[in-house]
């Protein structure tokens, strides 16, 4: 175990400022997956600045310690636990020893994923159901660990007293994207099990199940792979891409209070990047078309009126 235990102090870590208070989290313990990288770690740091405790979890042990490190410098409460996600002992030894430092569990963030990209045809079947066995069954394995924890209202007893699970997603499901059938359909998966999950421990247990899908986000492990620099990507569409931050306050947002009559839902976190195609003809070229269309109906109702 990598262990930090100093107390709150004024952060180090240089980040946009929060809209949010620094003390909404206070006394929450977080555990979250991938934690000590990427997108994770600035869940991670963002959660810590709003007053949680912090657990996180990667294979890589010295990845951890400067994870850990970091946030210890910037003044918060955090430990590193090595773990696979998809094995069910190092899930369960994770939130045992989560539990055992900090008392509680209240926000599982399940973010650890694989990626690269390939052509389907190259990918082997073995290929596909890694990525499927850390992305899909990693979040069902971690889940489960933590549900005795989360569930502390138990059934038919204050909800409110219960945790709340966040599962980082995507976007390039929603319609297909290329070569990354995998990671497309881990992630349907994981779309899929929120659902699943927000229904049954949401009602049984008042456990919220929610879901953040970033799209492209600048300053990642995740898009260095996926476009890197020296793949010739136009700068101006890299300019386009969110930031770490805006994925971890969404996290924020989302184990907050403020978040309480939200259940079941992954929101898109990509500026509306998903929804976005080409006008298929220009706005003045409509306008003018749209016109003449409304003219020649009137027109020809009036015709009709006249007979
Ligand atoms: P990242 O830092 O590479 O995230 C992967 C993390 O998961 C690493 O810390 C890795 O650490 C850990 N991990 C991988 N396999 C694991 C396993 N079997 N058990 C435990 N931990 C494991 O990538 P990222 O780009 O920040 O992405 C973070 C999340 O956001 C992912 O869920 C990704 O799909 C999603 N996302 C990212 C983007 C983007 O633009 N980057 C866009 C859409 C969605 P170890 O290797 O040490 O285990």
């Amino acid at each position: 175990m990598v262990d930090s235990s100093s107390s709150m102090s004024t952060s180090s870590v240089t980040t946009p400022p929060s809209p949010f208070r620094a003390s909404i989290l206070q006394g929450k313990v977080a555990l979250i997956t991938g934690g000590a990288t990427g997108i994770g770690f600035e869940i991670a740091t963002q959660l810590a600045a709003h007053g949680a405790c912090i657990s996180l979890m990667g294979r890589r042990a010295h990845v951890l310690e400067a994870a850990v490190s970091s946030l210890e410098k910037a003044g918060f409460q955090a430990i590193g636990l090595q773990g696979d996600v998809r094995k069910k002992e190092d899930a369960n030894r994770v939130v045992e020893e989560t539990v055992q430092r900090f008392g509680r569990l209240d926000i599982l963030v399940n973010n650890a994923a694989g990626n690269f990209l390939v052509v389907a045809e190259d990918l082997s079947p073995n290929g596909f159901r890694t990525v499927l066995d850390i992305d899909a069954v990693g979040t069902f394995t971690m889940c489960h660990a933590a549900l005795k924890y989360l569930k502390r209202g138990g059934i038919g007893r204050d909800p409110s007293e219960s945790g709340l699970i966040i599962n980082i997603t995507a976007t390039l499901h929603y319609t297909a994207q290329w070569y990354q059938i995998h990671v497309s359909a881990a992630k349907a998966a994981v779309d899929s099990l929120t659902r699943s999950l927000s229904l049954e421990w949401g009602t049984d247990y008042g456990i919220h199940v929610n879901g953040i899908a970033p799209g492209p986000i600048k300053d990642t492990p995740g898009m260095e792979k996926l476009a890197p620099e020296d793949a010739g990507m136009d700068q101006a569409k890299r300019e386009t891409w969110g930031e770490k931050w805006d994925i971890a306050l969404t996290a924020v947002f989302l184990a907050s209070d403020a978040g309480r009559h939200i259940n079941g839902t992954v929101l898109a976190v990509d500026n509306g990047a998903w929804l976005k195609k080409p006008a298929p003809v220009p706005r003045d070229v409509i306008r003018a078309v749209s016109r003449t269309v409304e003219m020649r109906s009137r027109n020809s109702a009036e015709a009709r009126s006249k007979l």
